[in-house]
């Protein structure tokens, strides 16, 4: 073994769901499963080649994940099983994260965009839902005028 390895990349498993992966590593970092998000463990040198790098052969790793994950107590064959699953639903969790701030950007940039159609200004309020059913209260369905309208120009006080 060598003992003053440098602190570079390696291999790291997770005893819960069996998740092998090289990662840059460190002094102090957190190593966490990408998956199960459990903390992970190194990969014994004597599956791995001098270089810590690579396992010695597919042999090895299979034997690896046999003998040494498989079997300890707190393995859970649905996790290892749910591998690619759990990191495809959680990249693409992200992906429609992000596509729905990207649209809700549009959405806001929308909104900057519109102006009053009879005199052009930008000073727009917001015609509230509250505001349109209150009338309706008071002046009865003829009074509600404002209903389908959004905006209201704060300069002439146009309603669209
Ligand atoms: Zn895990
Ligand atoms: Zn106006």
């Amino acid at each position: 073994m060598n003992k003053d390895k440098d602190v570079g990349e390696m291999f790291y498993y997770c005893g819960h769901c069996g998740w092998i992966t090289g990662k840059k590593i460190f002094k102090n970092n957190d190593m966490i499963c990408e998956v199960c998000s459990e903390e992970l463990k190194e990969v014994p040198q004597e599956y791995l080649t001098a270089s810590g790098l690579l396992f010695i052969s597919q042999d090895k790793r299979k034997e690896f994940i046999e003998t040494v994950i498989k079997t300890a107590p707190e393995f859970n064959p649905n996790l290892f099983e749910q591998h690619e699953h759990i990191l495809n639903e959680k990249k693409s969790n992200l992906k429609e994260q992000i596509e729905m701030e990207i649209s809700t950007n549009r959405e806001n940039e929308k909104d900057e965009k519109i102006c009053c159609p009879i005199c052009g200004s930008k000073k727009l309020s917001r015609i509230s839902n509250v505001k349109k059913v209150a009338k309706v209260y008071v002046f009865g369905i003829f009074g509600v005028g404002d209903l389908g309208r959004t905006w209201k120009c704060s300069h002439c006080g146009a309603k669209f």
